[in-house]
């Protein structure tokens, strides 16, 4: 079982179709410690810690040992910009993340820049990629499809063969929340998206291919956010994120997670260690 916790105060990047709601106060993460506390009394198993970017406050290494500790997958989603390479980060990396997932958008950086609004993040990127593979963490690429940078993924695919990330997941641009203001800028109505996505292949060598849908995506997993606030997807809408209300508040997780299955190969593949594959055989 599955939740996203979210930082969602602010972020180092400003990316024109994001769909994070940056509405919250700056984190206190003696509360975010204590929502992470409600999501392991409900029985979560994996945990995915995003944003914003997680590794914008240092105190995302107590929480991810918070995590690891209490027994779960931990996966932290990032931008790459926080994470600066010192021993700490390293040892915090090596100890208490299973999975670390950064964005590629994009064979170079005058792509990558377009989607994301800032041609020398992708130079950032590469960077984090060519030390963190340096510590034998299973890496996942992200990359956002969208209008902008449909015609370019097969480029982008040949990029991600030779970075060799564990998993490379391709997610359909989603029109959500402030993003989905900007959905003409992104979105295709007349299909570049599916017709890129369909051309993927499923493995890159040694790198496994996800691709992610929107209406695939829709329902799988409750989303948290930093202050404990519970969302997840409208049932009646695919477009919007319908709020639950606070995780403190009685009966709001167990609506979460009983609108929200994820049966998925992909996810069940993604969160499992190679350890416990090696145990089950
Ligand atoms: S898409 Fe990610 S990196 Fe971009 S603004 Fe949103 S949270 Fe930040």
């Amino acid at each position: 079982m599955r939740a996203i916790l979210n930082f969602e105060h602010q972020c180092t990047l400003k990316c024109d179709w994001c769909y994070v709601p940056f509405v919250r106060d700056r984190p206190d993460f003696s509360v975010t410690q204590r929502v992470l506390a409600r999501l392991l009394e409900h029985g979560i198993t994996e945990i995915t810690i995003g944003g914003g970017d997680p590794t914008s406050y240092h105190e995302w290494r107590d929480l991810a040992a918070s995590a690891k500790m209490a027994g779960l997958f931990v996966h932290l989603d990032t931008n790459g910009i926080g994470l600066r390479r010192s021993a700490s980060v390293k040892d915090a990396l090596r100890s208490y993340v299973d999975l670390l997932g950064l964005p590629i958008d994009g064979p170079d950086a005058s792509i990558h820049g377009l989607v994301r609004g800032q041609p020398r993040h992708f130079d950032i990127v590469i960077d984090r990629m060519s030390w963190l593979g340096e510590l034998g963490l299973d890496i996942k690429i992200n990359t956002v499809v969208t209008k902008v940078n449909a015609s370019t993924l097969l480029q982008t695919a040949e990029l991600v063969r030779s970075l060799a990330p564990t998993i490379w997941s391709v997610y359909e641009y989603w029109p959500l929340s402030f993003g989905g203001t900007n959905r003409e800028q992104w979105d295709d109505p007349a299909g570049s998206l599916t017709f890129a996505l369909a051309r993927l292949p499923r493995e890159l060598g040694k790198t496994r291919v996800e691709i992610n849908r929107r209406h695939v995506r829709r329902l799988t997993y409750p989303i948290v956010a930093h202050d404990g606030e519970v969302y997840i997807h409208s049932a009646s809408d695919i477009d919007r994120f319908q709020p639950l209300g606070s995780i403190f508040d009685d009966g709001v997780l167990s609506r979460a997670f009983s609108s929200c299955t994820d049966e998925r190969e992909e996810a069940r593949s993604r969160y499992t260690r190679p350890n416990d594959v090696q145990e089950a055989l």
